[in-house]
């Protein structure tokens, strides 16, 4: 039986003031909620979270990491430190990143690799574009993805990777995939797992990302390869995060 899991990706907003009201809002209504929940702060606010959450079922995790331990990397920052935090997750591969900061498949096998090494689990993101799912490549553009991780550290290290499904189409745009094409795709990342290992493919938790909210949460997560979700604007604002995690 896998975990349900979401996990709520904050991307690039946040405050001192807005953290505060937000993790003291999610907190309030966590005694209703049996999903695992985490939520990935930006890097400047780790330490203010790890302390509101102290004693809580929240677990926080990062959004980004180097892939070395120390050094001469101005801006960039290390799997130790996120763990300095309390951190124990990490999103590797976000769309953002691949597309913005021209993060390769390979790369973010490096980051997903990182991360493992230093006991952080990684949130592993993968997923087409609408170009490429207008093309009929989708299956093609997500093998490709997991298959590089696949490639550098096995498929035994999926025991301790979280997937995260999210059609860059349908991240930010408020177009969420139907549960049909969700489920769809969720099942050919297991399918493609399961070419490796059957136990592995079961045991992994693939998380759906990409416009899921209070309204669509239940049907995405009811399906059957629907572990969760990965949540960008709705993780903003503490009842409609609630909401997500209570669908769980
Ligand atoms: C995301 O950025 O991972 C995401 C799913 O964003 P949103 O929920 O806003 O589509």
């Amino acid at each position: 039986m896998r975990r349900t899991i979401v996990a709520g990706n904050w991307k690039m907003n946040a405050s001192k003031e807005s953290v505060n009201k937000l993790i003291l809002g999610i907190l309030s209504g966590m005694s209703e909620v049996s999903s695992e929940v985490v939520v990935c702060a930006p890097f400047p606010y780790l330490s203010q979270v790890e302390g509101l959450i102290a004693d809580s079922q929240v677990r926080l995790g990062a959004q980004n990491l180097n892939t070395n331990s120390s050094g001469a990397f101005t801006g960039e920052v290390s799997a130790d430190m996120i763990k300095d935090f309390g951190a124990r997750h990490v999103i590797v591969g976000h769309s953002e990143r691949r597309s913005l900061y021209g993060e390769s498949s390979s790369m973010v096998a490096e980051k997903v690799k990182a991360a493992l090494d230093n006991d952080l689990t990684p949130l592993l993101c993968v997923g087409e574009s609408l170009e490429q799912r207008e093309a009929g490549e989708t299956e093609t553009v997500v093998a490709e993805q997991i298959n590089a991780v696949i490639d550098l550290v096995g498929i035994e290290a999926f025991r301790n990777i979280i997937i995260a499904y999210e059609p860059v189409w349908a991240i930010g745009t408020g177009k969420t995939a139907s549960p049909e094409q969700a489920q769809a795709a969720h099942l050919s990342i297991r399918d493609l797992l399961g070419e490796s290992d059957k136990n592995i493919a079961q045991g992994t938790p693939i998380l759906y990302g990409g416009s899921m909210n209070a309204g669509n949460a239940k049907n995405l997560i009811s399906c059957a390869d629907i572990d969760g979700g990965l949540i960008g604007g709705a993780a903003l604002k503490a009842e409609d995060f609630l909401q997500i995690c209570k669908a769980g």
